[in-house]
């Protein structure tokens, strides 16, 4: 007879099968192995039990993406007369206050991964919980909104292009806990002063496609009709500052 303790022998087949079918499988310790060296624990025996943490979701970016920020600084981004100033702790950066940051490189057709946060204490209502947003090429908004039992305007939802089209979907997650931004974007052409195409952008909220091929009728504006502007065909990213201590981790792109 094995020395080894296997606690739950003892239970009908079916729980045991239920157990199995849960992942909940017997303990296994041994009592006939030796002491560890200047140890109350034996080889293999009975100890205290690492605690269950639950992982991350993949954080690992490809191969080929410019990475923007994996945690550990801000330094390819700045603010308002200088290096960006939000907190960065714990492998996130914060909204603090100190006005938007944008990119030091520029893009033009991308792909784009972030990772964000609506602040866990729900405070304020509409358009005040949770604001932030991705401006791509400083000028597109893919907004950024704690839009979890929120019913402010569909066009100003989490992953609405901001006062122009509502998501196919809400698919926010509830406020404190992390959510992913895939976004394919392509900047528009122009030539001279003419539009020749206008932007468009799919976005992938937490796994799921919400814009899909969606053209941008202009820049984003707050209460108009947004317009284009010629402009470059390159600009930097741009994480908006609306006063919300929204939380960005996991942040890059790929060039197309
Ligand atoms: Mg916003």
């Amino acid at each position: 007879m094995t020395h080894a303790h296997f606690t739950s022998l003892a239970l009908p087949l079916t729980t045991i099968g239920m157990a199995l079918a849960l992942g909940l499988q017997d303990k296994v310790t041994y009592d006939d192995t030796p002491l560890l060296p200047d140890s109350e624990y034996r080889v293999h025996g009975e100890r205290p039990w690492p605690e269950v943490v639950q992982p991350g979701g993949p954080a690992v970016a490809p191969s080929d993406a410019t990475v923007l920020f994996d945690g550990a600084n801000l330094d390819a981004w700045e603010g308002n007369g200088g290096d960006a100033g939000w907190e960065v702790e714990n492998g996130y950066a914060q909204v603090n206050g100190k006005g938007d940051i944008r990119t030091r490189a520029e893009f033009g057709d991308i792909q784009l991964h972030l990772e964000f946060q609506t602040p866990s204490e729900v405070k304020g209502s509409s358009q005040g919980r949770g604001n932030s947003g991705i401006y791509i090429m400083g000028r597109y908004e893919v907004q950024i909104l704690d839009s979890f039992e929120n019913p402010s305007y569909p066009d100003g939802q989490c992953s609405a292009l901001y006062g122009q089209t509502p998501p196919l979907v809400n698919v926010c997650r509830a406020p404190g806990e992390w959510q992913t931004y895939d976004i394919l974007f392509r900047a528009p052409r122009f030539e001279g002063k003419d539009l020749l195409q206008p932007a468009r952008v799919t976005v992938i909220h937490n796994g799921v496609v919400t814009q899909w091929d969606q053209e941008y009728i202009g820049a984003t504006a707050h209460r108009r009709v947004g317009t284009y502007s010629p402009h470059a065909p390159a600009g930097p990213l741009k994480l908006q500052d609306h006063g919300n201590p929204t939380r960005f981790r996991n942040i890059w792109v790929r060039e197309l």
